[in-house]
């Protein structure tokens, strides 16, 4: 299976030279993959929170990203309000900042970090240690003792080594640690797809199929420095509707039911970890987060009930589907070439001032984004185009198959919907492009929190000779 853990539709297939069907309008926004606070003036220039996009590319340049913080802070209410009862932990990995970390804390989620770095980031911006989360397969002993340091409420064990590692440190420093562990359950969903085997062939977690995450479990109940509150499974990203869920959560209930007896001990806790999918174009529909978090009870509900186990809290870890949409990426034309392919079809390579640096999920994973003319109105009709970066590799490309009008040129500015996840936060600094910062736009008006990478920044790190 083609390796594509955030990607589009069916991994295993390439999106190839199909172009979609132009669409009628080429100016309009399709509201489910848009930021609420993103819209179309009478002028046909595109706004956030009432900003226009030409002021916020003369303010801060391009490429830029651009989060809405109301529909930022709309998606953490709407989680919270979804999953109560149980915990939502923001999954940092997605994307972080010290304001992302306030935003989090002030709409009462919790935070799932898996590096130190990202948990001193947390730490830093005054982030409740009791409501974060630590992940990781491969923990150093460095970041475990920080995490007990900053007395953090959850570290989710992953590893026989870690057990121990986590055991010995907590020992060591008279404390008790809260602990999950993370089980390999067989499953493995994108999408609309799920595949579930006996075995899943990864990195992370403790295996039940053969009796390892037993053992795993035996283990921590055998150091009585390490508090074991619940099970942990993450069985994908961008998944659509909760059928994957479903087995995953029978198969970690069956180990819980197991547990109580052989250990005589109820699992409180049962993290269901994120992946729940967003629209990146037209036609994605990922189930309504009311529906999705209702459809998780009732199914943990039942599987407890049928082992005859106390109903654990449910915890979720959604990144993408926090962040995903209240961004998007403010790119300016650079130039455009016309290229014949096929038997007389015309492609517009349309050249943009960033690409895989700062997006590299269509280059690795064929991901899906749709962009529009952001700048101006345009009547002119489609064109079929491909959206590509500056930089040196023709599989820099930002949109694979995208209709733009006719009369795109120089200077235009592109938007690129949903860009909040996994964008920024994997950027890289390839042919010494400094990464694009991030400007938050909201009632306040605009105002980076993350600004913009220099080459003096990169020249900073070179030690010279
Ligand atoms: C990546 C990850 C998440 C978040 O995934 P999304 O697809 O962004 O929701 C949550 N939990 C774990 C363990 C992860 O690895």
């Amino acid at each position: 299976m083609r390796a594509h853990p955030a990607g589009p539709r069916h991994g295993d297939q390439l999106h190839d030279a199909v172009p979609l069907a132009p669409v009628s309008d080429l100016g309009f926004l399709d509201r489910s993959v848009w930021a609420t606070g993103v819209e179309r003036d009478h002028d046909g220039v595109l706004r956030v929170a009432g900003m226009d996009v030409r002021d916020l590319a003369a303010e801060f340049g391009t490429p830029a990203i651009f989060l809405d913080e109301s529909d930022f802070r709309g998606r953490c209410k709407a989680f919270r309000s979804a999953f109560r009862g149980g915990d939502v932990y923001y999954a940092s990995k997605a994307f972080l900042t010290s304001a992302i970390a306030r935003w989090i804390a002030e709409e009462g989620l919790g935070l799932d970090v898996a590096t130190g770095g990202e948990l001193e980031l947390a730490v830093r911006a005054g982030f409740p240690p009791e409501r974060i989360l630590m992940h990781g397969n491969n923990k150093s002993v460095v970041e475990l003792a920080a995490a007990l340091d900053a007395r953090v409420g959850r570290i989710v064990l992953d590893s026989h080594e870690e057990i121990a590692r986590l055991g010995f440190l907590a020992e060591a420093r008279g404390v008790r640690a809260k602990v999950l562990v993370r089980v390999t359950v067989g499953v493995e969903a994108h999408t609309h797809e799920f595949i579930a085997t006996a075995h899943e062939d990864q990195k992370f977690g403790f295996s039940l199929a053969g009796g390892d995450a037993a053992e795993a479990v035996r283990r921590v109940l055998a150091l009585p420095q390490l508090d074991l509150v619940g099970l942990h499974s993450h069985i994908g990203s961008q998944i659509f509707d909760t059928a994957g869920f479903e087995v995953a959560a029978h198969r970690v209930v069956a180990l819980a039911s197991q547990i109580r007896d052989e250990h005589r001990l109820e699992m409180s806790e049962l993290n269901l970890g994120g992946g729940l999918g967003i629209a990146y174009v037209t036609g994605d529909d990922p189930a309504e987060l009311e529906t999705v978090a209702v459809s998780l009870r009732q199914i943990v509900q039942r599987e407890a009930a049928e082992c005859g186990l106390a109903v654990p809290r449910l915890a979720v870890e959604p990144g993408r589907a926090i962040v995903g949409p209240s961004a998007f990426t403010l790119y300016e034309v650079g130039t455009i070439k016309d290229v014949e392919f096929g038997t007389g079809q015309h492609r517009s390579y349309v050249s943009v001032d960033g690409g895989m640096s700062d997006n590299i999920r269509t280059a690795l994973y064929d991901a899906e984004y749709t962009v529009v003319l952001a700048s101006r109105a345009s009547t002119a009709g489609p064109r079929l185009s491909r959206v590509v970066g500056r930089h040196c590799e023709s599989g820099d490309v930002v949109v694979k198959d995208a209709w733009l009008p006719a009369d795109l040129a120089p200077g235009d500015l592109l938007a690129v919907a949903a860009t909040g996840a996994y964008c920024r936060a994997m950027a890289s600094n390839y042919n010494m492009v400094g990464r694009p910062p991030v400007v938050a736009v909201g009632a306040a008006g605009a105002r980076p929190i993350l600004r913009r990478e220099t080459v003096e920044d990169l020249l900073a790190l070179d030690v010279g000779d």
